[in-house]
């Protein structure tokens, strides 16, 4: 059994609706309590849609700020939310780690402990009927997007409890504002800019980010774990470079380097090393062969926090 099953039992893994299966509802119906998830990702869509065709070229300065943006946002998610709270490979300098947070939530990833609470369900039960975003189950759309506003809530008391307190909780408050800040910020270089760096920049992170749960889940299905890497989502990925070596991830869950081999790009592993040798991280979880194990799956489980 694996250890994250024994932690947490089957059973109390989420809520589901009454009719079992979240994915075969309609899919513009959100699960209670998510309304406000599907009106966001419908607003941002269509604003961006208009953007492309009101601005299709926005200017280099305005194309430059949302891809840094765009780069600073994608390296709060996978050093921030990935592979600092949600596994724990590495400790990082407060102030470093706020900092990150507060780019992952203007990049539309949504508070912490949601986000902590979502994916290490996702790793105790990948690709199972308990997992709430599988493209084994639910289909790639489902794996996409859906599961965004249609699956119930993770909860943050049960998958994070060392999240559920003190400035990790007060980011839940904040999210709405970040979110609101980051849509129209924009503006201030004009309606290219409102566009380009809001709605646009959000739709882009939003997919490249999706692409994570959906297509490096759909590798070959002679085990339980779908996870694969694919190569060219790398390049396309920004900041969260790394993040496509998801099969690499899943076999050894509890280290901090995504990339393997030295081709395998991991922009997130080289700020992490960077970071800690100017001494703003530490306690930094290293692989122990290059190409590790598929027994060490297990490290997939929540691990303690540091103390
Ligand atoms: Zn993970
Ligand atoms: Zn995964």
């Amino acid at each position: 059994m694996p250890q994250a099953h024994a932690r947490f039992p089957p059973t109390r893994l989420a809520s589901r609706p009454r009719d079992g299966r979240p994915w075969n509802q309609p899919w513009w119906r959100p699960a209670p309590g998510k309304s406000g998830v599907l009106v966001y990702l419908l607003l941002i869509h269509v604003l961006a849609i208009a953007g492309l065709i009101l601005f299709p070229l926005p200017g280099w300065r305005v194309f430059g700020v949302a891809a840094v943006l765009a780069t600073a946002g994608s390296l709060g998610t996978t050093i921030g939310y990935h592979r600092l709270l949600a596994h724990r490979t590495l400790r990082l300098n407060p102030v470093v780690e706020q900092v990150l947070i507060f780019a992952a939530m203007f990049n539309g990833s949504g508070a912490p402990a949601s986000w902590v609470a979502y994916h290490r369900l996702h790793h105790a039960c990948a690709d199972t009927e308990l997992d709430i975003s599988s493209p084994s189950q639910g289909g790639f759309w489902w794996a996409h997007l859906r599961w965004l506003y249609q699956s119930p809530r993770a909860e943050s008391q049960r998958w994070c409890p060392d999240l559920d307190h003190g400035r990790y909780r007060a980011w839940g408050h904040a999210e709405v504002p970040v979110l609101l800040l980051s849509l129209s910020c924009g503006l201030a270089l004009g309606w290219a800019g409102f566009f380009w760096i809001g709605a646009i920049r959000l739709v882009y992170c939003l997919h490249l980010q999706c692409f994570v749960n959906s297509l490096t889940h759909l590798g070959p299905a002679a085990g339980r774990d779908r996870s694969q890497n694919v190569w060219w989502l790398g390049p396309l990925q920004l900041g969260a470079w790394g993040e496509n070596w998801h099969g690499n991830h899943h076999a050894a869950a509890g280290v901090a380097r995504f990339g393997r081999r030295w081709w395998q790009v991991d922009i997130g592993w080289y700020l992490i090393c960077a970071l800690e040798a100017v001494g703003l991280a530490d306690r930094v979880k290293r692989p122990v062969t290059r190409n590790a194990p598929v027994h060490n799956r297990a490290a997939a489980a929540p691990v303690e926090p540091h103390r």
